[in-house]
């Protein structure tokens, strides 16, 4: 050991001084000055990597990476100062971390966030308050619930009176803040499940007695949710946590443009209805669907479930935000129809991880999954913990609150917009390039494709289905190889799913996706990803085209 490190390691011990040290705030202007140098270490140091690689798969393998990180014993003695702790993270973590930031960066729902985000999110662990009650954050839970009517309004448009009536009632709730969009769309399917099976003559309620009691009690012996076949499957989730069975999130087959097929659903509705013995707690409509980006017909569907007396969830986690752009709001015709919607801050609002949403017509909704305690939570009271999946949770409402003013709905919109109008220049300039085949039309800032170049199109169109098969099965074999190639070359990064064409399994195809939010993601760089795809088929596979 040298005397260098020996001097570090005898300053590192565990004592009563040492910790006192890290829970007083910095007095002098030393002090004051050593803390402002980490926070620039952070801010600048962690973007040094940033400008170089996209994935982290380039320089070194995942079992290569992951060897480092088997020691499983917590070091007695401080092993590190925090200087040392954030060089350590800068140098030898950030590096590996995934570029996400970068306009390369194309292949997924969370990515690049404004930069005055991390600033917001140091406020928010600074005050460390936990809206879990009133207690432990006072006016925050008073903001919390402004920015749930500011949602709320953008969504269902109600009057002046309304919001001024509930904007801050402590008996009503417009929505809630959660997680993500998973626990979100619990939280909906929650409510719908309660609501369905209420206390009743000498029933309690599911959520008191259980399942078996509940189902009994209404005399069925299912529950069943219906959602397209584009769901998210957080929903099946939710069917497993609820305890009505994953296997009751039923599928609804989709048209030909991935939305939900409306004579399908009503065929499915009356099925379940007249068979009876069955309980449609919820019916579905997705707001961006999240391989292809897609809008049921939400208004279509409300009308349905206005009619057949069910509860309409709107799943917006990825497409919510689109509200806010006056060009492209009519996307989302009809979801003020919705009893319920679901919204991730982190997806299209921009924000930093994590932040889901979800929203009420009926501010009395969520009393359906009220809680009390006798140290929290008292009745009447504004602890919003009393009618929400979490407990503990960071007032992650100031952050949407603040961005919502440093950008203004404006600023908001320009992102959205720019995100559709790229992602449709994308869609066109895939059609001129023989070697690919546009499989969903960017309805949003999703668009996904693959390679097929177009002389076997004729093939795959009049083939005998033995022969498709064979056709489809090399190209998607090739469309994996091609993701897998370019990513490992760390350049860009594009996603990649499956998709079932005309609902049938044996159409399987394996599909490239590109999701464009970043504002620096422009067609160019675009062009550059499809080149790059474009040569490593030409160089490594356009042999293997049967
Ligand atoms: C992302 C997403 C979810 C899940 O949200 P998380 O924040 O990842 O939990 C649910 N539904 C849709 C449509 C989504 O895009």
């Amino acid at each position: 050991m040298t005397k260098e490190e020996k001097r570090q390691q005898e300053k590192l011990v565990a004592d009563w001084q040492a910790l006192m040290r890290t829970f007083i705030r910095p007095e002098n202007d030393a002090a004051k000055a050593t803390l402002v140098k980490y926070m620039e270490q952070i801010l600048f140091g962690l973007q040094g990597f940033l400008k170089k690689h996209v994935g982290i798969t380039e320089e070194i393998s995942l079992m290569k990476l992951s060897s480092g990180f088997t020691n499983t014993l917590i070091s007695e003695t401080p092993e590190k100062k925090l200087a040392d702790v954030i060089s350590g993270i800068v140098e030898d973590v950030a590096p590996y971390a995934v570029n996400v930031a970068s306009p390369y960066f194309v292949g997924h729902m969370t990515s690049a966030i404004p930069f005055f985000m991390v600033h917001l999110k140091t406020i928010i662990a600074a005050l460390n308050q936990n809206v879990v009650k009133l207690e432990t954050s006072k006016v925050f839970s008073v903001v919390e619930k402004q920015v749930l009517a500011k949602i709320h309004r953008l969504i269902y448009k109600k009057d002046d009176d309304f919001y001024y009536k509930h904007v801050q009632n402590t008996y009503t709730t417009l929505g809630c803040f959660t997680e993500g969009g998973t626990a979100a769309n619990l939280t909906a399917l929650w409510v719908a499940r309660n609501t369905a099976f209420a206390p009743k003559n000498g029933f309690a309620g599911i959520e008191n007695e259980g399942i078996q009691a509940a189902y009994q009690a209404y005399n069925v012996d299912r529950s069943v949710v219906l959602v397209s076949r584009r769901g998210h499957y957080s929903l099946r989730k939710a069917g497993g946590i609820l305890g009505i069975g994953n296997q009751n999130i039923v599928p609804v087959d989709v048209d030909r443009d991935n939305r939900i097929n409306l004579k399908k659903l009503l065929e499915t509705i009356n099925y379940f209805q007249k068979a009876g013995r069955t309980k449609i707690l919820a019916v579905i409509g997705i707001a961006g669907a999240t391989e292809t980006g897609t809008i049921d017909p939400l208004r279509k569907i409300g009308e349905i479930c206005a009619e057949k007396k069910l509860h309409f969830h709107v799943d917006a986690a990825f497409g919510g935000a689109v509200l806010v752009s006056e060009k492209f709001n009519h996307l989302l015709d009809g979801i003020e129809t919705a009893d319920s919607v679901t919204i991730d801050g982190h997806k299209q609002f921009y924000m930093p991880m994590t932040c889901g949403m979800v929203y009420f017509n009926d501010p009395t909704s969520l009393d359906a999954v009220e809680y009390h305690a006798n140290y929290v939570n008292r009745l009447g009271s504004v602890d919003l913990g009393i009618k929400s999946l979490s407990g503990s949770r960071e007032a992650n409402s100031l952050i949407l609150d603040s961005a919502l003013k440093i950008m203004g709905s404006k600023g908001y919109a320009l992102l959205i917009e720019h995100g559709i109008d790229t992602a449709r220049q994308m869609a066109d300039e895939i059609k001129t390039r023989p070697v690919f085949q546009l499989v969903t039309e960017p309805e949003l800032n999703i668009l996904t494709y693959r390679i097929c170049p177009e002389n076997i199109r004729l093939d795959l169109d009049r083939g005998n289905p033995d022969k498709k098969r064979r056709i489809n099965h090399k190209l998607n074999d090739i469309n994996i190889n091609v993701q897998r190639i370019q990513r490992e070359a760390g350049n860009s990064f594009v996603s990649r799913t499956v998709l079932m064409p005309r609902n049938r399994p044996e159409n399987e195809i394996v599909v490239l996706r590109c999701v464009i939010m970043n504002p620096m993601t422009d067609i160019k760089i675009l062009n550059e990803i499809l080149n790059e795809q474009e040569e490593i088929f030409k160089s490594k596979f356009q042999g293997y085209v049967p």
